[in-house]
């Protein structure tokens, strides 16, 4: 991927990893690692399923469906003329829809053999071999799934090359581990499919060109350098009469795309379905015909006056139109929201019951979605990747302004919502410095820290979003657009050259604050007309879901050795099997110092807070057994006793 940790993947050694589970009306931006186990009997009747789609793939292999056509493809010139080579992709991909069995078959064509390929996304977490078929040379060359350097891929299983590949899978909506979705589905049958999750590497074997024979070991295969868009053609296609749409390009039946810009890897998304794109000046949509009517309202009005106020506030115009895409089900519980952006492109999933009713949560929770989304079109998009804190953060950051500036939230709301992010932020990260933490803060301390530096900028009449544009100007102008946390304090100390002022915030990128978090964060917070005061953690301005989940961190801080793992559940607070644990090993916590969690998780977390260093944590556990739980000596406890409110 373009690493855009946007939604996705997080940089930098992984200190502490926290698995938490949630049964939930949570947002899903971030990536969740739990992994489907499969009994024999369900791996059995699989097998069964992919031999018979084998077969099938077999049978029609060399007909239309399956090899691309040689469309766009000038005849090669006769061996006798001079004339220029026609340029011919790389890699030739069909993919073709069955709308009936809702599944695709992706067919390559390399123009040289290959021993194998691997997958550029998702590394080795196998949701590929799990379900996909895959047929090389129409049955005659045997390949098999293998892991080539740690990403997924497709061998032979001989020693002969092959030259054309086919996969089969049936339409997966579900989130995979690259943190992208590889289709979703519209209510009405339409489907996404991302092109990303196809770009291979092309594995040859290094002696391929000897007249000896040998052995081609996928550990020891070359691959040649790095496929470049321009290697790749696409041919989409799909029933007769149905629509297929790539960004401006829309066709019925079959559309051949030539990818100009942007890495393989990055790719986007194709659209298969008959919804009628709506076009604006600032951007087309392609919207789930079952959302509730204010959601698709909403939209209209919305989205054209956030993607002004965005341009407007950075100084940043846009350079391209996005493309939007919603998708819709009323399934499930609650508020569901899960997005993604690619170049040009923010697709917007939602589901659940809560939707429909159009409540100040609902109403709030889908235009801050929204906001969140089109602004990484600013952070991501247009520049970056830049480094995780400040695309989350700055996203967060413009998803509740833009909710203060359309007028969807007053300012004592918006108010209290910043300092949720404050809170969340000394919570999460403890004593940890935010470079480099995996897994979470970089949403609430990013707009934490952007929350600081907007005080600075508006002490010299401008705002953060001006500091921010200044950055993405900058990286506009670098051939690889990246931008990071140097980049950002340059800006800012552009705008207030005081070193003191930039004091604080190296201090929780680079080294963790160690002691008095909360007065820190209370002082750069506090501005004249923004009063911030410390209390108690049961009076403070914190989200219950988050020190529910918080509880069972700080627990695990105190017993484990780093890594954590641990599942957050309505009926308590799960421990796993972890060797880094000395105490918390297979345990069910329902009540730490007398107060039951998650129902009282706040005055849980406040005990823990609150109590002497030296003495143990009382717990209860599943079946009331009490447990006093002794800190490691070197455990990191809580830099702070108080919160913000
Ligand atoms: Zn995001």
């Amino acid at each position: 991927m373009k690493n855009r940790p946007s939604e996705r993947q997080v940089v930098g050694t992984v200190r502490e990893v926290v698995v938490t589970e949630v049964a939930d009306t949570a947002r899903r931006r971030g990536v969740n690692g739990t992994s489907m186990s499969s009994t024999c009997s369900e791996s059995f009747s699989r097998h069964l399923k992919l031999s018979a789609l084998l077969a099938a793939i077999i049978v029609s292999c060399g007909s239309a469906v399956v090899r691309p056509a040689p469309r766009n493809v000038a005849p090669a010139p006769a061996a006798s003329q001079t004339a220029n080579p026609v340029p011919v992709p790389l890699v030739d991909l069909t993919v073709s829809e069955d709308p009936i069995a809702d599944r695709w078959l992706v067919a390559y064509h390399f123009a040289h053999p290959v021993m194998g390929v691997s997958f550029e996304r998702g590394h080795d977490n196998h949701l590929r071999s799990k379900s996909w078929a895959a047929v090389a040379d129409c049955g005659k060359r045997a390949v098999s799934w293998r892991v080539v350097r740690g990403h997924e891929a497709v061998f032979a299983s001989g020693q002969e090359p092959f030259q054309d590949l086919v996969l089969s899978f049936p339409t997966d909506a579900s989130l995979g581990q690259s943190g992208y979705l590889l289709n979703a589905s519209f209510s009405d049958g339409g489907r996404l499919f991302l092109t990303g999750d196809f770009a291979v590497t092309l594995l040859t074997c290094p002696h391929a060109n000897s007249s000896v024979a040998v052995p081609c070991n996928p550990a020891l295969v070359s691959s040649p350098s790095a496929l470049s868009v321009s290697d790749m053609r696409w041919t989409f296609r799909t029933s007769k009469e149905r629509h297929i749409l790539v960004f401006e390009s829309r066709a019925k039946g079959e559309l051949v795309w030539t990818p100009t810009t942007g890495s393989p890897s990055q790719g986007t998304y194709a659209y298969f379905g008959d919804i009628e794109p709506r076009d604006t000046a600032l951007g087309r949509t392609i919207l789930d015909p079952g959302l509730p009517a204010w959601m698709l309202a909403s939209v209209v009005t919305y989205v054209p006056r956030m993607l002004e106020w965005f341009a407007k506030d950075t100084g940043v115009l846009l350079s391209v139109k996005p493309l939007v895409f919603v998708t819709y089900d009323a399934r499930g519980p609650g508020l569901s929201e899960q997005g993604s952006g690619l170049p040009g492109v923010v697709q917007l999933a939602v589901s659940g019951d809560g939707w429909a009713k159009n409540d100040d949560a609902a109403r709030v929770a889908w235009l801050g979605f929204l906001g969140h989304e089109l602004f990484h079109i600013w952070n991501s998009d247009m520049a970056g990747p830049g480094d995780p804190w400040l695309m989350e953060g700055s996203s967060d950051w413009f998803e509740t302004r833009a909710l203060l500036e359309l007028g969807v939230i007053d300012r004592a709301r918006w108010q209290r919502e910043v300092i949720k992010a404050s809170n969340a932020c000394m919570m999460m990260l403890g004593r940890h410095a935010l470079l480099g933490f995996p897994n979470g803060p970089e949403y609430p301390c990013g707009a934490t820290l952007l929350a600081w530096a907007d005080g600075i900028a508006q002490g010299h009449g401008k705002t953060v979003g001006s500091v921010l544009g200044a950055v993405f100007a900058q990286a506009q102008q670098r051939p690889d657009h990246r931008y990071g946390t140097k980049d950002f304090l340059d800006a800012l100390a552009k705008v207030d050259p005081d070193p003191k002022r930039l004091e604080p915030f190296e201090r929780v990128l680079r080294s963790g604050v160690t002691e008095h978090a909360d007065e820190l964060y209370q002082r750069e917070l506090s501005r004249p007309d923004f009063a911030v005061t410390l209390g108690p953690v049961t009076d403070a301005d914190v989200d219950h879901e988050k020190a529910y989940k918080q509880v069972g961190v700080e627990l695990a801080r105190c017993d484990c050795n780093h890594r954590i793992n641990l599942w957050s559940r309505d009926t308590g607070t799960d421990f796993g099997d972890s060797p880094e644990c000395s105490v918390l090993k297979n345990v069910r916590v329902v009540a730490v110092e007398g107060h039951p969690i998650p129902k009282d998780a706040l005055a849980a977390y406040r005990a823990i807070l609150e109590r002497r260093a030296d003495k143990p944590i009382a717990l209860t556990l599943d079946g009331n057994k009490p447990l006093a739980l002794t800190c490691r000596k070197d455990a990191d406890m809580p830099p702070f006793q108080r919160l913000l409110r």
